[in-house]
């Protein structure tokens, strides 16, 4: 289980995080939705250990991870999918998917990995050699995708997986992650396209300017007035 209790985080001035407490409980799918500059990603980050917080605590299985390295997180089993993909566009899509399990020594299970991730994304494994730039964006998506879980995660943070992929590719995107999350790995996901967020979510989190305001199961956040007025377009 991750653990977030009052959580803040400052860049110079700036308060993205006002004390933010999420619970994501092993074998979930948990969502943190928001409006664009509500600091979703910066709790990622923080999580991630890419950006230090100023105060409060966030544990796995009751392990403290703020002050840690980002190598610890990721042998703890935490891996994340970062906005806009980020992956190696000269690269080849097997060597992207080899450098997600850069911490690992254990060959037979890389391989085994491997083809895993293939049976996943069977588009992938048809482009095994193709450059990673040369790919669409939703096959991209995908392979960021894979490359995180070639770091065999326990929970696995997504950052706005939807981002600028058409909604065919994007409903594709969220079974897979129902998928993923069938197969034993946790997942926390942040969103601006509540929708389809919430639909996929058991549980979810507004953030609106550094705070949580809300919280619910999926189900209850779709039927809120206010997330259907805020976040739903309604
Ligand atoms: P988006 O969906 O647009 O990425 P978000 O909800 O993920 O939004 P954050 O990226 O976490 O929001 O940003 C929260 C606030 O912190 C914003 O006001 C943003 O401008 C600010 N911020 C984010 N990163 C930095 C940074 N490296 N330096 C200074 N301010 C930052």
């Amino acid at each position: 289980m991750l653990k977030i209790k009052d959580l803040h985080v400052s860049y110079g001035g700036i308060h993205a995080l006002r004390g933010i407490d999420l619970e994501v409980p092993d074998g979930k799918i948990v969502t943190l939705i928001g409006a664009n500059g509500a600091g979703k990603s910066t709790a990622l980050r923080t999580i991630s250990g890419l950006v230090k917080a100023e105060s409060g605590s966030i544990t796995y299985d009751g392990k403290e991870l703020l002050g840690q390295p980002i190598y610890k997180i990721l042998e703890m089993g935490i891996a994340m999918v970062p906005e806009g993909r980020r992956i190696l566009t000269n690269l080849t899509v097997l060597e992207n998917l080899k450098i997600g399990a850069y911490l690992r020594k254990d060959k037979a299970g890389i391989e085994r990995d491997i083809q895993w991730v293939y049976s996943l994304f069977p588009r992938l494994q048809e482009r095994s050699w193709q450059l990673g730039g040369t790919l669409s964006g939703g096959e991209q998506q995908m392979l960021a995708v894979g490359r995180a879980l070639m770091s065999r995660p326990k929970l696995m943070m997504m950052d706005e997986p939807s981002l600028g992929l058409a909604p065919l590719v994007v409903r594709d995107i969220f079974e897979i992650i129902k998928e993923i999350n069938r197969q034993g790995v946790t997942v926390l996901l942040i969103e601006q396209n509540a929708n389809m967020a919430l639909k996929t979510a058991d549980y979810g989190y507004v953030l609106e300017t550094g705070q949580i305001t809300l919280t619910g199961t999926g189900r209850e956040l779709l039927a809120n007035e206010a997330v259907k007025k805020a976040y739903l377009g309604e």
